[in-house]
């Protein structure tokens, strides 16, 4: 039988890969010509698995990044809402086509190569730059997409194809069979989908044996050829890479690398692949072989089931053709050990007689369905009668599906796959949401440790200027609520300049270093150490008066003269003068005790240094 391609016939019914979910909406979105940033981060932020993908994406340093990225917002601008929408495309695609009907078509060895074309092209464009690396990726992910479209919208008979032919051989029968190729096919998917001209034009050309002349176009065209061989050398087994070596080489020319570097590429480009691999649920470890196995049989898993009947006959016959179509077949003899064998092994699917004793089907079926582990059981009922009340009384009970008796195999088997679609949807589901909980969870620390980055001084691991303001505030405000004092110490290392002028910035910086822990060292552990920037810390001191404050300070003070750094030769010792300032409950305002604080420190160098001062009117 031969097809007639027909686009908008295979959309209509629903048999191309498409996105779903948020892909859908954010393709749809980035459609409309008035789509803003907000907009697509909003639907972005929905769906957190989306989320952590989309923020790895922006913050990959092979496209590019440079300082991390912490919100989906300025992800989504970074990346523009067209690299977005197609990385969401890919993803969800990849979601919903990881496996499939077709049986010589190899799912998992699709995506992984398809991933591997991805890095390469990303890789390549980084090096010659023709497009934007991420924008690339998004292209090399889905450059092959006519293939899975095939095995998709006819898997039977482009299951045959592929038991037919290979390569070229593939091409022709393909458009005798369909009166189009996948090549083709890619390209109008692709252009269906909105991709920019440039994408369309470098993936027709590139499947011309020769490309003439070098601009943009023809340039990327090339470097999809050599991306597309690293990607099948990625997924080869070593004696595939053996015979494509000399090809590999020959290309790797055309794009200024010798053999070592062509190495070094295909090892930086591995690597990315295993990461990216595990990042986006897609497998790295398959591999192409020159002996081409036989298909194997439908992969579909027997399923873990089990048969209750009190006839030993009846459990004999179907439990022994249950288990040689594939399954993992438990038997009991009534309801009550049914019940203790499912809390204990949690079968995916039960297959119950309905009349047996003392418990009978019923009765195990609305035990299952008031209980946690036997609520999403699937479960099919035996009965001796189609009577339509008793039906009712069993769909009621729970039941998901009969079988009536004398039972056909045939029937109970083809009901038991549909039993088993079910069950497959719903591990699907349940790992779903297992994956959204861990990336959520994932995102969560990325976005504790980002905050706590945003208010940590890196040099001495203190909190910085900006944590600092902000804590005063509050601390001012919880002195203003209770009434009580509230100090605040500023601190500038002397003649620091001169050890920068002398020794070097890095010693300057082992100073600081060896200064900072001083302080934190003298503190009490209610005070707050921070590094205001430069040779300047601020302490807060909660519940302290001037007075108090200035001892505190003197604490301090002392520490840093005494204890000099070790192994460093300083011109003259490491000294400190310190300005402290204190308020009661809301006078004077936060701000203003830093100021005060500021002009006793200008008091305290003017004083000769390495001292403390009160301001005058704390
Ligand atoms: P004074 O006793 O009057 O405070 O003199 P000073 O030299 O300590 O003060 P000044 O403000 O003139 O110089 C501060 C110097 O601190 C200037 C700058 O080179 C140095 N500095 C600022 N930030 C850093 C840093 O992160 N690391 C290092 N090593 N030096 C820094
Ligand atoms: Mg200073
Ligand atoms: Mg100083």
């Amino acid at each position: 039988m031969n097809i007639e391609f027909n686009l908008d016939e295979l959309k209509v019914t629903d048999r191309l890969p498409s996105p779903s979910g948020t892909a859908l909406a954010i393709m749809q979105l980035v459609q409309r010509s008035d789509a803003t940033v907000q907009q697509v981060s909003q639907l972005v932020k929905v769906d957190p698995a989306l989320s952590g993908r989309i923020l790895r994406f922006a913050n990959s340093a092979a496209f590019g990044a440079r300082r991390p990225i912490a919100d989906v917002q300025t992800a989504v601008m970074m990346m523009g809402m067209q690299t977005v929408r197609n990385f969401a495309l890919s993803l969800s695609l990849i979601g919903n086509s990881g496996s499939g009907h077709c049986r010589r078509f190899n799912y998992e060895a699709y995506w992984s190569r398809s991933l591997a074309v991805s890095v390469s092209i990303a890789a390549i464009t980084a090096r010659e730059t023709t497009v934007v690396p991420a924008e690339s990726f998004t292209l090399g992910l889905l450059s092959d997409i006519g293939s899975l479209a095939l095995a998709t919208a006819w898997p039977d008979i482009y299951d045959e194809c592929l038991g037919a032919a290979e390569g070229e051989r593939l091409l022709a029968l393909e458009s005798e069979r369909f009166a189009i190729d996948h090549k083709v096919l890619s390209h109008i998917l692709l252009a269906d989908w909105g991709f920019p001209a440039i994408f369309l034009d470098a993936l027709k050309l590139s499947f011309e044996k020769k490309i003439e002349g070098f601009n943009r176009t023809a340039d990327f065209a090339r470097q999809l050829i050599f991306a597309r061989l690293i990607g099948n050398y990625c997924v080869a087994d070593e004696q595939l890479r053996a015979v494509m070596w000399t090809e590999l080489t020959a290309k790797a020319a055309l794009h200024a690398m010798d053999e070592s570097a062509l190495l070094r590429f295909i090892d930086e480009t591995v690597e990315l692949w295993h990461d990216w691999g595990k990042l986006i649920d897609v497998k790295t470890d398959v591999r192409d072989s020159l002996v081409k196995n036989a298909a194997p049989e439908p992969a579909l898993p027997g399923l873990s089931l089990l048969l209750v009947d009190d006839d030993p006959m009846m459990l004999a016959r179907f439990s022994k053709q249950l288990a040689a179509a594939g399954n993992q077949v438990a038997t009991c003899r009534n309801g009550e050990s049914a019940m203790k064998y499912i809390i204990e092994h949690k079968p995916q699917l039960v297959i119950t007689d309905w009349r047996m004793k003392p418990m009978d089907g019923l009765a195990l079926c609305k035990a299952l369905r008031a209980s946690a582990f036997g609520k999403n059981i699937y479960l099919i009922m035996l009965t001796s009668t189609e009577d339509e009340d008793a039906l009712v009384e069993a769909f009621d009970a729970g039941i998901d599906d009969y079988v009536t008796k004398p039972v056909s195999l045939r029937v109970l088997l083809a009901r038991l796959r549909a039993g088993q679609r079910i069950v497959t949807l719903q591990n699907e589901l349940e790992k779903e949401s297992q994956d959204i909980k861990r990336y959520t969870a994932e995102l969560a620390a990325a976005n504790r440790r980002l905050k706590s980055m945003a208010n940590t001084d890196i040099l001495t691991g203190l909190p910085n200027r900006r944590y600092a303001m902000a804590r005063l505030e509050q601390e001012s405000a919880t002195a203003q609520r209770s009434n009580q004092p509230l100090s605040v110490l500023m601190l500038d290392l002397d003649h620091f300049k001169s050890v920068n002028d002398s020794l070097g910035h890095d010693v300057g910086d082992q100073v600081l270093v060896h200064a900072a822990s001083l302080m934190r060292e003298n503190v009490r552990t209610s005070d707050i150490v921070c590094r205001l920037g430069g040779e300047e810390f601020l302490i807060i001191a909660p519940n302290t008066d001037g007075t108090t404050a200035v001892l505190l300070a003197e604490r301090i003070r002392n520490a840093i003269e005494r204890n000099q750094p070790e192994r460093i030769e300083l011109r003259c010792p490491v000294t400190v003068s310190i300005g402290v300032a204190g308020s009661k409950g809301a006078k004077p305002s936060w701000k203003e005790l830093m100021k005060r604080s500021d002009n006793a420190l200008y008091l305290a160098k003017q004083g000769g240094r390495n001292g403390s001062r009160l301001d005058s009117s704390s």
